[in-house]
C-alpha cells in the first residue's frame, strides 16, 4: 500500500491525538506545588461570591478576614458543579484547649461533589479512629501516613477526583480520589464505594465543592480547581 505525504501526516496526527488523549486520562494527577495556568479560583481571599449556604441559594456568609475565610454556622458549597477535577485547598486549624479531643478538635471537611468527605481535623497529637483522621476519606479509608502540621500553620490538600460513572441510571464504576496532604501521598487512587456521612446522594450529575462547618473555626484560603475533561 502506498501512502502519500498527506496521508502519512494525517495518520501521525491521529496517533498523536490518541496519545495525547490517553495521556490526559492516565497522567492527570495534581502534583503538590503545581498550579496549572488554566486553574480557576474558587476563593481568592477577597469574598465568597462563588459560594452559597449549602442546600440553599443564599449567599455564603462565612467571615472573610485578612484574605482567609473561616468556617461558621453551616456548610457552604460552590455555585458551580463539577464531575472530574483537580482541586487545591489550604486550611489552618484553630488552637484549642486540651478538652477538645478526637473528632471534636478542629473538625471540618472538603466534600467532593458534595458527596464524599475528605476529612479536615486537627490531627496533631490528637488520636481518633483511623478513617476519621485528617487525610481520611471519612469512614472509608485512613490516610497512608499521618503528616499533620500544628494548629496555626497552613496545610495543603492537592486532590485529583474522578466521579462515579453511571449508565442508564445505574452506577457502573465507583468514584476514585488521589490526595497529597502537605506534599505527601495519603490517598492513592482510593475507591469510594458510596457517599460518606452527611454527603449528598450519589447520582450521575456533577456536584459542588462543599466545605463543612463542624463547631470549630477552621480557616481556608487559596482554593482553586481544574475541571478534567471526560
Ligand atoms: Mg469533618
Amino acid at each position: 500500500m502506498r501512502m502519500n505525504l498527506k496521508s502519512c501526516a494525517c495518520a501521525f496526527l491521529t496517533i498523536a491525538a490518541l496519545a495525547a488523549s490517553f495521556t490526559l486520562a492516565a497522567d492527570d494527577i495534581l502534583k503538590p506545588g503545581v498550579q496549572p495556568d488554566h486553574s480557576k479560583s474558587l476563593f481568592d481571599g477577597k469574598d465568597t461570591s462563588d459560594w452559597v449556604v449549602f442546600g440553599s441559594k443564599d449567599p455564603a456568609d462565612w467571615p472573610v478576614e485578612d484574605g482567609v475565610m473561616v468556617s461558621a454556622k453551616h456548610d457552604i458549597a460552590t455555585k458551580a458543579k463539577f464531575k472530574d477535577f483537580q482541586l487545591h485547598v489550604e486550611f489552618n486549624e484553630p488552637s484549642l484547649g486540651p478538652e477538645f479531643k478526637g473528632q471534636d478538635r478542629g473538625n471540618s471537611g472538603v466534600f467532593l461533589q458534595g458527596r464524599y468527605e475528605l476529612q479536615v481535623l486537627d490531627s496533631y497529637h490528637n488520636d481518633t479512629y483511623a478513617n476519621g483522621a485528617c487525610g481520611a476519606i471519612y469512614g472509608v479509608k485512613a490516610p497512608l501516613k499521618m503528616v499533620p502540621k500544628p494548629p496555626g500553620e497552613w496545610q495543603t490538600y492537592d486532590i485529583t477526583f474522578h466521579a462515579a460513572k453511571f449508565e442508564d441510571g445505574k452506577k457502573v464504576s465507583n468514584a476514585h480520589v488521589t490526595v497529597y496532604w502537605n506534599g505527601e501521598l495519603v490517598q492513592d487512587n482510593t475507591e469510594i464505594p458510596h457517599e460518606t456521612g452527611s454527603g449528598s446522594k450519589e447520582t450521575a450529575a456533577g456536584g459542588p465543592i462543599r466545605l463543612q462547618f463542624h463547631h470549630h473555626s477552621v480557616k481556608f484560603r487559596n482554593i482553586w480547581i481544574v475541571p478534567i475533561k471526560g
